[in-house]
């Protein structure tokens, strides 16, 4: 770290305080974030957490080192949903859960997010999570039954510390799910049996399948080690998956800790409703970027982002059309602000300092508006947004606006008025076309081309 690096301060769901970040090893900074379960396209509310945790990341890499950080994000392809909706739709789950990952990929990119160092998949780490429910079995804080695996949970007397939900809620909660092979009503499943018509692999239980908490203790522990720096999700994950995981993975290691700082992202609404299919507001990333379906426009990934960021990671954030607009005005004064700066970014340390206050996000944005062009320009880069992709995305959108065969035919027009060298007749349709917002270029062959102006 160099000597006029901030002090990084994150706010950690486990003390419920804002603590001084200091690694396990600033030479190799580990973070893992929950990501998608791949049988649908992700809506907005799970764009969030990508993003708030890119902006992280990206600050992190900025603090310690690009090769200095590693970010793992899971991908889940083995759910009960995803075996529901790959037989919905008569196709195999390879074939769903690849296709949705494709998808999700090339969203969270046109979002600006960077790909974390690891995307592990749960199919390829059943030998890890049989292995961690081994530990698990022998340190007496799991038990098989009926084909089951399961925690049990009153083996664990620290169980409930990320949550601090009081004992008879977790209880209520956890009767939802009875069943004849659990010892106790909180026990959750670690494995559990499938049908010959169910995805499942070989274990010392039978052939079965994980339950969903144990992934992330098996992935996290195979690409970050026992013990790690920061672990991720959303604020709805904290109960009770983000319980389980510590569960799993304290007591199969026997340490004190998963990771020393548990970060979550708060709730996101749409036009202050909660968002759902029944409510009809469900609004894909998918949509925003490639459809009509929000606002009446599409909508370019810089301004998503803008617009994610404008509200502390923490807080609940209402995602409007009017924050979009809003977003974009923003965007747009940069963008001109900028011109055609191309300097190396320099880190502006009013921006820095909020970001490294627990990602004071909306603070580094004010202070965005009294920085020059070069500093703006790479404040915005440590935020993720890309001037000239958004640039280009501009120029996409009104040349597609532009139509494209009455722009020939205004050129065949002024090209036959340049031969009969009427230079009057040959302006007026080069202001014609500039009102457009078409520029023409006269090329050394004849030939005239256009472009769409900013
Ligand atoms: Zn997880």
């Amino acid at each position: 770290m160099s000597s006029e690096a901030p002090v990084l301060k994150l706010y950690n769901t486990l003390s419920r305080a804002k603590e001084e970040f200091r690694p396990l090893d600033p030479a190799n900074v580990r973070m893992y974030v929950c990501g998608p379960t791949v049988y649908d396209y992700a809506h907005i509310g799970n764009a969030r957490p990508i993003i708030v945790f890119d902006v992280l990341f990206r600050l992190l890499r900025h603090l310690y080192g690009a090769d200095h950080v590693t970010y793992v994000r899971n991908i889940t392809d083995v759910d009960d949903k995803i075996n529901a909706r790959a037989a919905e739709r008569g196709i195999t789950i390879r074939e769903l859960t690849e296709g949705t990952n494709k998808i999700f990929q090339d969203d969270v990119k046109a979002l600006g997010c960077l790909e974390p160092s690891v995307q592990p998949r749960a199919t390829e780490h059943i030998a890890e999570m049989i292995a961690l429910i081994e530990k698990m079995i022998a340190a007496g804080h799991a038990y098989a039954a009926d084909g089951h695996v399961l925690f049990d949970v009153p083996s664990m007397a620290e169980y409930g510390r990320l949550s601090r939900r009081p004992l008879d809620e977790m209880i209520a909660g956890a009767r939802v799910d009875v069943a004849p092979y659990k010892r106790g009503d909180m026990d959750f499943v670690l494995w559990k049996p499938s049908k010959e018509s169910e995805p499942g692999w070989e274990s010392p239980w039978g052939r079965g399948r994980p339950g969903w908490h144990l992934e992330c203790s098996a992935m996290s522990w195979k690409h970050l080690g026992e013990v790690f720096d920061i672990h991720g999700g959303g604020i709805d994950l904290v109960f009770p998956h983000h319980e389980n995981e510590i569960a799993q993975t304290r007591c199969a290691f026997g340490h004190e800790a998963m990771a020393n700082y548990w970060m979550h992202n708060g709730f996101l609404q749409v036009e202050g409703e909660k968002m759902s299919k029944s409510l009809g507001n469900f609004v894909t990333i998918n949509e925003l970027l490639h459809t009509e379906n929000f606002g009446g426009r599409k909508w370019p990934g810089e301004v998503l982002r803008l617009a994610m960021l404008r509200t502390h990671y923490r807080q609940p954030i209402d995602f409007t059309v009017k924050a979009l607009e809003e977003a974009e005005a923003s965007l747009r004064k940069w963008s001109a602000q900028i011109g055609e700066v191309s300097a190396a970014p320099a880190a502006a340390g009013e921006v820095l300092n909020a970001l490294a206050d627990d990602l004071n996000t909306p603070l580094a944005l004010a202070s965005l508006h009294e920085l020059d062009a070069a500093a703006l320009d790479g404040a915005l880069k440590l935020f993720g947004i890309d001037i000239c992709a958004y640039r280009q995305w501009v120029e996409g959108e009104t040349k597609q606006a532009v139509d494209a065969e009455q722009v020939s035919s205004l050129i065949s027009t002024r090209l036959a008025a340049r031969t009969a060298k009427n230079w009057a007749e040959s302006d007026r349709i080069r202001d014609e076309l500039a009102a457009m917002g078409v520029a023409l270029k006269d090329n050394k062959d004849g030939t005239t081309t256009w472009e769409v102006k900013r």
